[in-house]
């Protein structure tokens, strides 16, 4: 998101207060208030939302609060002529970064980068899931065990029936991102709404795994996790062993989102393959 950052018609006079001329002069605009219209794709559902908070544009993704909080909405209308009674509206709460620039190689269903900057977690994970409320409290407990990652996971002891969803939500290719860096990695898995795995790799073994699905133990989004970084790691192996040891990261997104995502409602730039 960008802001617009100027000089206001009367910062000069201004100058003569008290309040240093920096803090006067340059000041981000303050978004124009608005009525936004919002799609919930997944719950094909569409309402309207108040937002003081962010320059938005159509096509952009957005959290809200109320009901649909969990679910990612399309901004499908914007108007700025309204008169509304604010207790009767809900607010637009969060705004998805969908800038991407950067390097990408491929690999099966991904793109990868092994830069830091260009597809981290920290922004792919705006596309999924609104920022944590503040008096949420997280409490995570840990257990140390430790599985090789193996071509079917079973030494995971997940029940039959989740470790078969797992494996579906991998073949469906649920599994939208992963990030490793050093030993940790991270990865959001797509179900109701966009879940984040969270796991240490070191030595062909996987452990500390954790998912914010809230469920105890092993769960459909961990299995299908280790599954899909484990292709991405023999891929990775046999096409980018060199560069993957220099840098020591690599994050892949599934390409179908990321194009998707970062092109849609775009009316220029290009893309060179
Ligand atoms: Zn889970």
């Amino acid at each position: 998101m960008s802001f617009i950052i100027g000089f206001k018609p009367n910062a000069e006079k201004k100058a003569d207060s008290n309040i240093p001329l920096t803090e006067n002069a340059v000041r981000k605009t303050e978004p124009k208030k608005s009525l936004v219209r919002v799609y919930f794709e997944d719950r094909d559902f569409s309402c309207s939302y108040y937002n003081d908070k962010f320059d938005l544009k159509v096509g952009d993704i957005v959290f809200v609060e109320g009901k649909m909080e969990n679910f990612k909405g399309r901004v499908a209308e914007i108007s700025y002529g309204f008169k509304i009674k604010l207790s009767d509206y809900k607010r637009v709460i969060a705004l998805a970064d969908t800038e991407v620039h950067g390097k990408l190689y491929m690999t099966r269903r991904h793109f990868i980068s092994f830069e830091r900057k260009t597809i981290p977690y920290s922004k792919i994970s705006t596309w999924y899931a609104p920022p944590l409320k503040e008096d949420d409290e997280i409490i995570n407990g840990e257990d140390d065990a430790t599985y090789p990652l193996s071509e079917n996971m079973t030494e995971l002891k997940a029940t039959p029936s989740v470790y078969n969803r797992g494996v579906d939500y991998y073949l469906d290719g649920n599994v939208k991102f992963i990030e490793i860096d050093g030993e940790n990695g991270r990865a959001i898995v797509e179900g109701s709404t966009g879940y984040t795995v969270e796991f240490q790799y070191k030595n062909g073994e996987v452990s500390k795994l954790k998912c914010d699905c809230f469920c105890v133990g092993i769960c459909k989004h961990i299995v299908a996790t280790l599954l899909q970084f484990k292709e991405i790691l023999e891929s990775v192996e046999e096409n980018y062993a060199d560069i993957y040891k220099e840098s020591g990261y690599f994050s892949v997104i599934n390409k179908a989102t990321l194009l998707s995502t970062v092109t849609m409602q775009k009316e220029q730039g290009e893309i060179t393959l």
